[in-house]
């Protein structure tokens, strides 16, 4: 598990990164897991840790709604 992993999309629940050997060569490929064994999430055939945390993490329409939400937050408090 790593704290550089967003959560799980579908169910919020941890994810991690299992490296595995690729058949009758030294390279490592990457493959993203939902901790959550019921959860059907999997991003595989990643060449590197990097590349998979950053496909993992690229979700620009939650990112939106964060923000829209912060700011949402903000104007709350100014208003009360
Ligand atoms: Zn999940």
């Amino acid at each position: 598990m790593s704290k550089d992993l967003k959560r799980c999309p579908l169910c919020g629940a941890y994810a991690t990164i299992k490296a595995y050997k690729t058949m009758g060569t030294n390279h490592n490929t990457f493959t993203l897991y939902c901790t959550n064994k019921e959860c059907p999430i999997m991003l595989k055939d990643f060449g590197s840790v990097e590349e998979a945390i950053k496909k993992w993490n690229n979700r620009p329409l939650e990112d939106a709604l964060i923000e829209k939400f912060r700011v949402y937050r903000q104007l709350m408090l100014l208003i009360n």
